[in-house]
């Protein structure tokens, strides 16, 4: 039976893309007797069975390497996390938590560091400095000078991408740059944007001239810690697991416990301060919102 990739959901109706052919599928019963871990997921690879031209079944969804809730996309292989150098000012505390959630989703982030012609190249080195110590990839872009776009280019070939970043840092422009004539609802992801809003939303992933999709929703649309306890907040962070030495307990939180390797790296200036106070910041906004829910 023919595999393909489910594109895009709406209505019941799964849209299977199989090479230039898009297969308007409904799903066997089947997925949903089995809860709504099984419900196929737009980014799903799929096996399907036509019954007319252009329709057909949705038979079986395949293994999945990641899941997003919030957008609701399988299969993600990436987050480019756009972040403006200047207006808006360059975020580092919205930067690591982005960072949280892509590494708690278990997708990897590309950092774009947009609008660099408008920044000290100084100011641009050292972000790229931090965040590549920590093993992300940056890349500075500019739709002026178009400096990283074909950088950005390369690293989305092949792999399902999704955008996020706050409004006016330059994400339609960058898309734009990128690949003419491709648009995407880039949205507004702030952090203010209340919970429910997403779900009117449907999602949609755009293929790529190189190969590849990007979804047509903005990643992250809730950077609330749904989900995520404070075990999973501490190894969310690379920095803290790539110490050579670990921490004495297992499970440690690194806040006050003897024998923390994270602590004592602090100490010695080998661990970016910086990051662990946001860590800390967002320890205590995990603990208000499981308060709250
Ligand atoms: P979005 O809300 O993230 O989609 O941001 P837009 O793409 O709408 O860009 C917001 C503003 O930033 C617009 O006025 C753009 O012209 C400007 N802008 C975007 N990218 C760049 C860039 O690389 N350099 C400069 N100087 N301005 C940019
Ligand atoms: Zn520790």
């Amino acid at each position: 039976m023919p595999e393909g990739r489910i594109v895009k959901a709406l209505s019941g109706f799964y849209y299977v893309a199989d090479g230039d052919r898009v297969y308007q599928c409904r799903a066997r019963g089947l997925f949903k007797k089995k809860g709504a871990k099984v419900n196929p997921l737009v980014g799903d690879w799929v096996v399907y069975e036509v019954i007319s031209d252009g329709e057909g079944y949705v038979m079986e969804v395949g293994e999945r390497t990641s899941e997003l809730v919030r957008p609701p996309i399988a299969n993600v292989d990436q987050a480019v996390l756009v972040f403006s150098m200047v207006e808006p000012a360059f975020s580092p505390f919205l930067l690591d938590k982005f960072l949280v959630h892509t590494e708690h989703a278990g997708i990897d982030s590309v950092i774009v560091l947009s609008k660099a012609d408008l920044a000290a190249d100084d100011d641009v080195e050292a972000v790229v400095r931090k965040y590549e110590k920590i093993g992300y990839r940056v890349i500075p872009t500019s739709t002026v000078d178009k400096r990283g776009v074909e950088a950005l280019r390369e690293a989305l070939r092949d792999s399902i991408s999704v955008f996020a970043g706050q409004s006016g840092v330059g994400k339609s422009s960058l898309i734009n740059a990128l690949f003419p004539g491709i648009s995407l609802q880039t949205g507004d992801v702030s952090q203010k944007l209340g919970r429910g809003r997403h779900t009117t939303r449907h999602v949609e992933l755009i293929p790529l001239p190189g190969g590849g999709y990007v979804a047509d929703t903005p990643g992250f649309s809730s950077l609330e810690f749904i989900g995520i306890d404070e075990l999973d907040l501490a190894e969310a962070f690379r920095d803290f697991g790539a110490l050579g030495v670990p921490c004495k307990f297992r499970g440690c939180l690194h806040v006050s416990e003897p024998g923390c390797a994270v602590l004592a790296a602090l100490q010695a200036g080998e661990l970016d301060a910086e990051r662990y106070e946001h860590y800390k910041q967002f320890r205590e906004e995990l603990k208000e919102y499981q308060r709250r829910n």
